[in-house]
């Protein structure tokens, strides 16, 4: 299946070509009762528009698709990388209304994405007071163990491998495993906080709640944004640019 991206460079504008082009649109009707077929054609409006300006050809990098939003939200925007073998690019795919298709708007720059580990203090706090009974933990050792568990996490990078255990509702966020190098580090510091018999217990606990989604897993949490480099629209079609968040006005050469 043709699946290419095609730039043109004067308008600094993209169309994606795919065997689709010309299918037809089905629209639900004012009263969403009726579908109504609309005849579609991209790439032909995006050749009226363009045919006569120089246009270069995009490959898409492997891996660079990131997307917000919940799964399922249809009209959550996308944002994935492109290049023409000398210049960065972002393709942004979004639609208005789950009745149109898709848009598409090409920024030169490149995604940046950070990744963070947060620990699910609250969930491991309710967890312990239902497990640890006869006799039951104290309060203050649980909060205890969860300033340790914190601590540990904060030391580790997200660069150490990562076991994913499950997803959340948004792309953004997964559930990790904590590695063994981390248990044994805060079972380690709990020494100071439990007797033997209770780290004991303490240990079973870590053991037994560190799967799927439960309280010991890490939550993966990732963000990124959009870094916009110069534009490569003429001159007089620029526009001062966003890096990083901060209005910068363009050098007049
Ligand atoms: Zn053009």
């Amino acid at each position: 299946m043709s699946n290419r991206w095609i730039r043109c460079i004067e308008c600094n504008q993209v169309a994606h070509v795919t065997d689709y082009d010309r299918s037809p649109l089905y629209q639900c009707d004012r009263d969403y009762e009726n579908s109504i077929e609309k005849p579609m054609d991209d790439m032909k409006s995006f050749m009226m528009q363009h045919g006569r300006h120089s246009m270069e050809e995009l490959s898409v990098i492997k891996d660079s698709f990131i997307s917000e939003g919940k799964y399922g939200e249809p009209r959550k925007a996308s944002y994935f990388q492109a290049t023409n073998g000398k210049e960065q690019f972002v393709i942004k795919g979004w639609r208005e209304d789950i009745n149109v298709p898709l848009q598409y708007e090409l920024i030169p720059g490149c995604i940046k994405t950070t990744l963070g580990l947060k620990v699910q203090s609250y969930e491991i706090q309710k967890q312990m007071r239902e497990e640890i009974k006869n006799p039951p933990a104290a309060e203050t050792k649980i909060e205890q163990f969860v300033r340790i568990v914190e601590r540990v996490v904060s030391q580790f990078s997200c660069r150490d491998e990562i076991e994913i255990t499950a997803e959340t509702d948004t792309p953004l966020v997964s559930h990790c495993k904590m590695g063994s190098n981390a248990i044994r580090e805060i079972l380690s510091l709990s020494r100071e906080v439990f007797d033997a018999d209770d780290l004991k217990k303490v240990e079973r606990f870590i053991h037994q709640n560190n799967s799927y989604n439960e309280p010991m897993t890490l939550l993966l949490k990732k963000t990124f944004m959009v870094k916009r480099q110069r534009s490569t629209a003429p001159e007089s079609e620029k526009e001062p640019l966003l890096i990083d968040g901060v209005t910068a006005q363009r050098s007049i050469r």
